[in-house]
């Protein structure tokens, strides 16, 4: 199936929370869950009646868009989450958590997730020193992503170099070098998406 790209804002109206999908604006009073916090369409602010089903698809609904991904890659990594020692949910949200797309955002050098993969399928970061172009990567304790010398020099990587940028505890960032590091994988008490993530492991259990 195609990638979502119309009215992201629907997206964040639907699930009655932000995803935030649109950088800087997400931020700001034109966010459109600002003004209009009800699903979209006609009956969008009718009353709603939701199932024990209902409730577990909304939720594994807005994980996927929190992150972006789409239904194969999220089920995909279900089944490597489930597949690895310890708590299948844990599991799943740091392997979203360890995206590569998600750690550039994480790391302030992309407004949104979007824009990270975008940035990455461009070929704008190096991850240990080598060029990387797959937003999907996971990354391991201890990589160096950084921005590429030769895109340092754009505007939007400029202004970047001048901003204080607070990240997680588990990087660290040098918004000089444009370079951040993961110091060490997150833990599910670092992150802070706010996902229930049994009602996603009870979907796929079914
Ligand atoms: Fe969602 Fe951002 Fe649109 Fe607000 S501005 S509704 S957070 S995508």
């Amino acid at each position: 199936m195609a990638r979502y790209t119309a009215a992201n804002c629907r997206l964040c109206r639907r699930e009655g929370q932000k995803l935030f999908l649109k950088g800087d604006r997400c931020y700001g009073a034109k966010c459109a869950l600002e003004r209009k916090n009800y699903a979209p369409g006609q009956h969008g602010q009718g009353r709603k009646k939701t199932s024990e089903y209902g409730l577990q698809l909304r939720e594994k609904q807005k994980a996927k868009r929190f992150y972006g991904l789409q239904e194969t890659q999220f089920r995909n990594l279900f089944e490597k989450a489930a597949s690895r020692k310890g708590v299948t949910g844990d599991n799943l949200l740091i392997l979203l958590e360890s995206r590569l797309d998600n750690v550039v955002y994480r790391l302030g050098l992309a407004s949104s997730r979007k824009e990270a993969r975008q940035l990455i399928v461009h070929s704008h970061f190096t991850l240990n020193g080598k060029k990387v172009n797959s937003p999907g990567l996971e990354v391991k304790a201890g990589d160096v992503i950084k921005v590429k010398e030769k895109s340092q020099s754009s505007p939007k990587f400029k202004e970047i170099k001048d901003m204080q940028i607070t990240v997680p505890s588990w990087l660290t960032v040098d918004t000089e070098k444009l370079e951040g590091k993961v110091v060490a994988l997150p833990t599910r008490a670092d992150i802070d998406t706010p996902i229930a993530e049994h009602l996603i492991v009870e979907l796929y259990s079914k």
